[in-house]
């Protein structure tokens, strides 16, 4: 079991243990689209995409990369006591450009006065050998970490959500980028259509294969002005939302089963209230959900990896 009195290893605890304090990451919008949205994979993006869920007000593609670190910068100084941040490219595909392009960018992000490093959010099909030596150079001297937005481990779900990659693309971006000096992480989506509950506790255990140090959880929410939205509404029927106490029990499975050393950074999403269809947890909030995560954990006396060598052997 960790030792950080929590019962999985959690995101916050991991940055102090490198930086000595909270570090704050700054979202930013940098104005790019998505291989899947212009129509070099696909059009019409993932069914369940609306990118305005994913930007807080100071965040426009309108403002240059140091004006909206700068913005929000001073918004989250007068919160928190930190004086360090990432800055968070996480808007749409965020390696989908030339390498100089994105050199330009990445390194205006990190002249400002107390930006320590970089998370970058991109797809595993848009990720080249020169973009990654050079986040291998960059790594040297920066905190640098590499999301891949993994959403699910099925080709079937892959295919109905519109991702337009494979799983196995997935796997081999995983191979490209592992022990290369920077940190890789992975979005997942619990809860798309047609999953059952094997299959979602399947993806911890092909999850624990990756090469991965974090992992950001999400429920499936239907957000407005997305495909999904549509198809919600016509067809509700073929979605089991979860309720918020259906998806703490399977979260606290969910991590019994997975890599005892992967770090959770997030459990849920939180989409804006403006913009969520469904489901509206009475307004929990991400720190009432991981509250009672840690709450049932207790109760049910168990905790990260708990059967990760059994599920393992299982899944042979
Ligand atoms: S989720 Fe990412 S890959 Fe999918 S449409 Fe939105 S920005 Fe593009």
């Amino acid at each position: 079991m960790p030792i950080t009195g929590k019962r999985y290893l959690d995101y916050s605890s991991f940055i102090k243990s490198i930086f000595g304090e909270r570090v704050q990451k700054i979202s930013l919008d940098i104005g790019f689209s998505c291989p899947n949205r212009d129509g070099s994979k696909g059009f019409g993006g993932c069914t369940y995409c609306n990118n305005n869920t994913f930007n807080p007000d100071y965040c426009a593609p309108t403002k240059s990369i140091t004006q909206q670190l700068e913005e929000g910068i001073n918004r989250f100084s007068k919160k928190y006591k930190t004086q360090q941040y990432f800055a968070y490219f996480q808007a749409y595909t965020n390696t989908y450009s030339d390498l100089d392009s994105l050199k330009n960018m990445y390194e205006e992000a990190l002249q400002v006065p107390g930006v320590i490093g970089l998370v970058i959010g991109t797809r595993p099909d848009c990720i080249s050998e020169d973009i990654i030596n050079y986040l291998s150079l960059l790594s040297k001297e920066y905190y640098i970490s590499l999301e891949f937005g993994v959403e699910s481990t099925l080709n079937k779900t892959l295919k109905a959500v519109n991702r337009c990659h494979s799983f196995e693309d997935t796997i081999a971006a995983y191979e490209m980028c592992k022990n290369k000096g920077f940190h890789l992480g992975a979005h997942v989506i619990l809860g798309l259509p047609g999953e059952s509950k094997e299959e979602l506790l399947m993806h911890a255990v092909e999850l624990s294969k990756l090469p991965i140090s974090t992992l950001k959880l999400h429920h499936l929410q239907i957000v407005k002005q997305s495909v999904m939205a549509h198809q919600f509404k016509k067809e509700p029927e073929k979605f089991d939302l979860f309720t918020a106490d259906n998806y703490i029990e399977l979260v606290s499975e969910f991590i019994e089963i997975l890599r005892p050393d992967i770090i959770i950074e997030r459990f849920i999403s939180e989409t804006p209230p403006d913009l969520l269809i469904a489901p509206k947890w009475n307004g929990l909030k991400n720190f009432e959900i991981v509250a009672k995560i840690d709450k049932l954990l207790t109760k049910n006396n168990t905790w990260q990896g708990k059967y990760y060598k059994q599920q393992a052997v299982i899944s042979k």
